[in-house]
């Protein structure tokens, strides 16, 4: 490994930034994003008909270059040169941020490889638009991306995160939907909350939570709406009752190990207390209850 120091403030010569763009509602471009996107010498994106669309909505016209899954690599080679040469760049995706499920890791890897600096300018996303709405704990998350195409693997997949305590965050396609929350009831149980995000900031914008049973149960019943954008959102395993739980076993262990020193009763209640901060009353009952066992 080697160090390497980049501060954005300084006036270095080529720069690429990496411009998050709406998932679906144009007014969330920011002022910051428009402004690069007139500025800079030419701006990659991963379908340039696509983005060529969003530009002209915006009122901004530029040189697009594609850089999309199957090119990137040896466009990567090709940017740095421009930049190298004094350029100034944009990397764009279809929508939201770049390199969330969408092109430009190796890009921004081989440009940081070079000491060339990456500016980003953030927006949108859409794992961080639906956890902000979704109502499960957002402290602790893991981005779980897209889910295996193939129903073995998806479900294995799913088994390796069963005790997954944080919550959880997939994308996923239309035409997959319906199967994957399938494998999610397999793997994860039907007590397990859930949240999805449907086609967000977009017109029809579409919310649903529940457990697997009955979201599934709804698209059953309502297959128009298996359609548009999603992402899903999963909450954790709950570990706090298996902690309360693992808490008391322990508890009874310390008592039992105490009563059989035939300490005083209350004096190993004071001890327990004392030791996992516990009221000395409810552990003076506990010790009673085994005393009497
Ligand atoms: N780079 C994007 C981001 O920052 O969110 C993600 C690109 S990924 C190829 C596309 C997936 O993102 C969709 O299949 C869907 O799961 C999710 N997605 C994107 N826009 C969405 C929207 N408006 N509503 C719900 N999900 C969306």
């Amino acid at each position: 490994m080697t160090l390497h120091s980049q501060i954005n403030s300084s006036e270095s010569s080529g720069r690429l930034y990496v411009v998050a763009t709406p998932i679906g509602n144009l007014g969330d471009i920011t002022n910051r994003a428009q402004q690069v996107l007139s500025d800079v010498d030419w701006v990659a994106a991963e379908d340039t008909r696509h983005s060529k669309q969003l530009l002209t909505a915006l009122g901004i016209k530029q040189t697009l270059i594609s850089l999309h899954e199957h090119n990137e690599q040896a466009r990567a080679e090709q940017l740095l040169q421009k930049l190298q040469a004094g350029e100034q760049g944009a990397l764009i995706s279809d929508a939201g941020t770049p390199l969330i499920n969408d092109p430009g890791y190796h890009l921004v890897k081989l440009l940081r490889q070079h000491d060339i600096a990456v500016v980003p300018v953030p927006g949108v996303s859409a794992v961080i638009t639906a956890l902000s709405c979704a109502g499960l704990p957002t402290d602790r998350f893991s981005y779980e991306g897209f889910l295996p195409a193939k129903n073995s693997k998806r479900l294995q997949s799913l088994q390796t995160l069963e005790n997954e305590s944080r919550t959880m965050v997939f994308y996923e396609s239309p035409h997959r939907l319906v199967d994957s929350l399938k494998s999610f009831l397999e793997a994860f149980g039907p007590d397990r909350e859930a949240f999805i995000g449907r086609e967000l900031t977009k017109k029809y914008e579409h919310f649903l939570s529940g457990n697997f049973e009955e979201i599934i149960g709804y698209f059953a019943d309502n297959p128009d709406k298996v359609r548009g954008e999603f992402v899903l959102i999963v909450a954790g395993k709950n570990v706090t009752n298996e902690t309360e739980a693992d808490t008391f076993v322990d508890i009874d262990k310390m008592i039992e190990v105490l009563l059989k020193q035939q300490l005083p009763v209350k004096q190993i209640s004071e001890i327990v207390s004392e030791l996992t901060a516990k009221k000395k009353k409810s552990i003076y009952q506990r010790v009673l209850q085994l005393k009497e066992q």
